[in-house]
């Protein structure tokens, strides 16, 4: 009885909020839309990578129960337009980023791995950042993973797989993409400096000779000026957020700010894809915090944009995803349905990543216990550390990597944080895209994501 009170009070109260929210953006939507006329100079494509509805969830709860405040994409939701989106590919159902991005990229339907090429695998298809860069746009690939990863690839080249990311590297430089930033660096240098090119080349060099300022860490992004930025801050992937603070790396949203400086420099105007690269790779560990973290960098980032929007109307601004990934579920706790368990995430110090790797492929039962207690804050049983130990995921899923014993983790955290996976990989989860600015009327009911590419391109023409 009394718990039934609670919900129906707490009924009320959410049927409250929805009127308002409702009232709030109806509002909105017709004062952006009588200011539109379809075309932009702007374009900005936000890309959470993974991040489907309950990544969004998790950080929307995070960010308004324990930091006290609204994702700032709630704007971009509430001032816009929203759809429903769906990603299946030319040749599967559940997508992987190399094709979802070309197909954001190119209007087309990809096959898995290729990236931005036609289904016979290597006929290049013009992507929205060469017509922009056609018609004397600015364009910009910022992420926090690799900037030769499948996802900024598919904006500015065409490889017939996404592993070759020493192609990626070249291309993105011979097009001139004015702006890049993230990480990856290892394709760009030979293996004499430690890289990965055999062909002896050091694309830096290259890269400082035709005119890009580049650069290396957080410092040094303040400090750079000039029309085009190679920033490269890491070998491989950028660091997660949540393990951010001891590395000289800037955030997203720092290099966002960077970009749009240099971008909107062009007096045509400027494409640029923005990527929250590591929510992605947190949820594939089965990572609560880090995922959460990682979202609200990328929320971070989609804030700058939104400030730059309002401030220049003429921009059309979109915020998606590529999939969702690991089928994250805000599933309560065993003991009493309350959800998420937010102020235990907020206890954790440091990535599933990073743990484990302090905990090597066969850690044993008590340095699992450590480790947890150390970095989530989180006593877990001797048997339930046992368990982890023993890795059951490691003996059932044959695609298992070393460090498998994460998805046993992440089960047996799941009475304490309230959060469930599926699995390890992509799903099909239908996501989210909105926008607001000029074009973004269009965005709307259900959309598949080669749609995007005609909004995007509708608007530049
Ligand atoms: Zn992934």
């Amino acid at each position: 009885m009394k718990r039934g009170r609670r919900t129906l009070r707490m009924s009320l109260v959410l049927a409250a909020a929805v009127v308002l929210a409702l009232g709030y953006s109806a509002c909105r939507a017709l004062q952006v839309s009588s200011a539109s006329s379809g075309k932009a100079k702007n374009i900005m494509l936000l890309v959470g990578d993974g991040m489907g509805p309950s990544q969004f969830g998790a950080a929307w709860f995070y960010s308004n129960r324990i930091l006290g405040r609204d994702l700032r994409m709630v704007e971009v939701m509430n001032a816009g337009h929203t759809a429903y989106l769906l990603n299946d590919t030319a040749d599967a159902i559940v997508t992987e980023s190399a094709a979802a991005a070309g197909q954001i990229a190119t209007g087309r339907r990809m096959t898995t791995a290729t990236v931005s090429m036609a289904a016979d695998g290597k006929t290049p298809v013009q992507t929205i950042m060469e017509i922009a860069k056609n018609k004397g746009l600015a364009a910009g690939l910022v992420t926090t993973a690799g900037i030769t990863d499948a996802t900024p690839a598919a904006f500015a080249a065409h490889v017939p797989h996404r592993s070759d990311e020493l192609s990626v590297a070249e291309q993105e430089l011979r097009i001139g993409v004015d702006v890049l930033m993230g990480g990856g660096k290892q394709f760009f240098l030979p293996e004499i400096s430690a890289g990965r090119r055999k062909d002896g080349r050091n694309l830096l060099d290259e890269a400082e000779a035709a005119g890009y300022a580049v650069i290396g860490d957080a410092e040094e992004l303040k400090a750079a000026t000039g029309l085009k930025i190679l920033g490269l801050f890491t070998m491989g992937d950028m660091a997660y957020e949540i393990d951010r603070a001891s590395t000289t790396e800037p955030s997203l949203a720092d290099m966002t700010a960077k970009a749009l400086t240099v971008l909107s420099r062009n007096p045509k105007g400027f494409f640029a894809m923005i990527e929250g690269g590591r929510i992605d790779h947190a949820a594939h560990r089965n990572d609560a915090a880090g995922t959460i973290r990682d979202m609200l960098a990328f929320d971070d980032a989609i804030g700058v944009a939104v400030d730059f929007a309002r401030k220049h109307p003429n921009t059309l601004l979109i915020v998606t995803a590529d999939h969702e990934t690991a089928g994250m579920a805000l599933c309560g706790t065993s003991e009493a349905n309350a959800g998420i368990a937010l102020t235990a995430i907020q206890k954790a110090n440091a990535s599933f990543e990073m743990i484990s790797g302090e905990l090597g492929r066969t850690p044993t039962a008590q340095a699992i216990q450590e480790g947890v207690r150390e970095h989530l804050g989180i006593q877990i049983t001797e048997d339930e550390a046992t368990r982890v130990a023993n890795a059951a995921v490691r003996k059932l899923d044959s695609g298992a990597d070393s460090y498998a014993y994460l998805p046993t983790l992440a089960v047996v955290l799941r009475p304490y944080l309230g959060v469930g996976w599926v699995g390890r990989g992509h799903t099909a989860c239908p996501l989210y895209a909105f926008g607001m600015g000029p074009g973004s009327e269009r965005i709307k009911g259900l959309l598949h994501n080669t749609q995007l590419f005609e909004i995007m391109k509708a608007a530049v023409e």
